[in-house]
C-alpha cells in the first residue's frame, strides 16, 4: 500500500500575497451579490449581465458585449491602473 501526501504539501506550501488575499476578499463580497449588477443592451441585439462600477448609462447606451468585440468591463479590485499586472 502506497500513499503519498504530495497534494498536503503542495497546500502548505502555497503562500498567497496581499493582492492574492484582496482578490480572494473581493470574489467572496461578489458571490454575496453585494456588488451590483446590471444588464447592458448589446448592439447586436441582446442583453448581457455585467458588475464592473464604472459603468454609465448603462439603459441609454448601447454597449457591445466582449463576445462581439466589446471592451472587457472593468472590475473594481481589477482596475488595470492599480498595476496588478
Ligand atoms: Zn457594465
Ligand atoms: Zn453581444
Amino acid at each position: 500500500m502506497k500513499r503519498r501526501n504530495r497534494r498536503v504539501k503542495e497546500i502548505v506550501a502555497k503562500t498567497y500575497t496581499k493582492e492574492e488575499v484582496d482578490n480572494l476578499i473581493i470574489q467572496a463580497l461578489r458571490s454575496q451579490n453585494s456588488t451590483p449588477i446590471h444588464i447592458h443592451n448589446c448592439p447586436e441585439g441582446h442583453q448581457w449581465p455585467c458588475i464592473s462600477t464604472y459603468c454609465e448609462d448603462v439603459n441609454t447606451v448601447p454597449r457591445l458585449c466582449v463576445e462581439h468585440g466589446g471592451p472587457i468591463p472593468i472590475v473594481k479590485g481589477l482596475e488595470p491602473w492599480r498595476g496588478t499586472r
